[in-house]
């Protein structure tokens, strides 16, 4: 017999530790599941983590301002010391946000979850069922297309990096790549962003002009209208080539970082299988429709 619910929700970051809660209050039978450490990427692999590191970034480059103006001597960044730090603020994440969805009545699951039918969820051979269910999987680093992609690490690894190494490139021109070569820059390493599009393009652009400015004033090169077509290990780095308006460039690094954009995080689900438009592609959205539909924000009549 499968286990029932009236609300199945998979993942536990924001996105899905919201509806669950609400709906438990509203007196539901609420589970979540998980297939990584319970709290999801903001907490985790995200705003919180990097938050730390921008802090201390943020903390070099005032000190840096400040010289000859009351502040003098030197702020180094240490990034093994910096990182310990961060994982004081991420390593109690999981265990306590288990512990607080059971405190309230909430089941817990850990392992993928897959769609078997509209109704039924199978989590690593677990088979589950429910009335609703909330699908907030969140995303991951969409695929490149480009040869030697699989040298790329993602933000999530940038976060763990026990050292940096001296040069570092990002590709995509996107907030994660500024981040993080501030962050880096600031830390003392060189840093390249390879972008093919306007830098920050769904940001107020007068304050995108200025950043980027400013961005190359601390020596971070910025290499825009650079579509990145091949990446290739050379001894302990990469070597990065991008074509800009015909021309071929390329960026040499100890690290390539993929800041190039990232896509739903549904594709191991088998919407199909739950008679949903597949975001990924794999069916037609609006094709068949599921059993029921409801917005999430209307859910249990929140
Ligand atoms: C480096 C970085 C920095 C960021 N900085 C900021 C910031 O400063 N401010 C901001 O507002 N946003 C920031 N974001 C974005 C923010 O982290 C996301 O918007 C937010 O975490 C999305 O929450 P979510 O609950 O939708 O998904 P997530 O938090 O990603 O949670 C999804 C969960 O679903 C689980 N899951 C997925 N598929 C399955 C499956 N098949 N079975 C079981 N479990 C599954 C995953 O393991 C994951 O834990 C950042 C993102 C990144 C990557």
């Amino acid at each position: 017999m499968a286990e029932t619910f009236d609300l199945i929700v998979i993942g536990t970051g924001s996105g899905g530790s919201a509806p669950a809660y609400r709906c438990r209050a509203a007196g539901w039978r609420v589970a979540v599941v998980d297939e990584l450490p319970y709290g999801g990427t903001c907490a985790l692999r995200g705003c919180d983590p990097k938050k730390v590191l921008v802090g201390a970034a943020d903390l070099a480059d005032w000190h840096r301002r400040m010289q000859g103006r009351g502040v003098s001597g030197d702020a180094h960044i240490s990034w093994p010391e910096l990182m310990q730090f961060k994982r004081t603020f991420t390593d109690p994440v999981p265990v306590d946000r288990e512990k607080a969805f059971q405190k309230a009545g909430i089941a817990t699951y850990h392992g993928p979850a897959r769609f078997v039918s509209p109704e039924r969820l199978s989590v690593d051979g677990q088979v589950l069922e429910a009335r609703h269910f909330v699908i907030a999987a969140g995303a991951k680093p969409r695929r490149l297309g480009v040869p030697g992609e699989e040298h790329l690490i993602t933000s999530t690894a940038f976060l763990e990096l026990d050292q940096l190494p001296p040069r570092i490139a990002f590709v995509g021109a996107g907030y994660i790549s500024f981040e993080f070569a501030h962050v880096a820059r600031r830390a003392g390493a060189q840093a390249s962003i390879v972008g093919r599009r306007r830098p920050l393009q769904h940001f107020e652009q007068d304050l995108v002009t200025r950043l980027v400015d400013y961005t190359q004033s601390l020596g971070i090169e910025l290499r825009l209208d650079a579509d990145v077509t091949t990446i290739e290990q050379r001894g302990a780095g990469y070597r990065l080539r991008a074509n800009t308006q015909g021309r071929t460039e390329t960026v040499d690094a100890g690290l390539v970082v993929h800041g190039g954009g990232r896509v739903p995080n549904t594709e191991a689900l088998d919407l199909g299988a739950a008679n949903i438009g597949n975001p990924a592609g794999r069916g037609r959205a609006g094709e068949r429709v599921p059993p029921e539909r409801v917005e999430p924000a209307r859910l249990c009549g929140g």
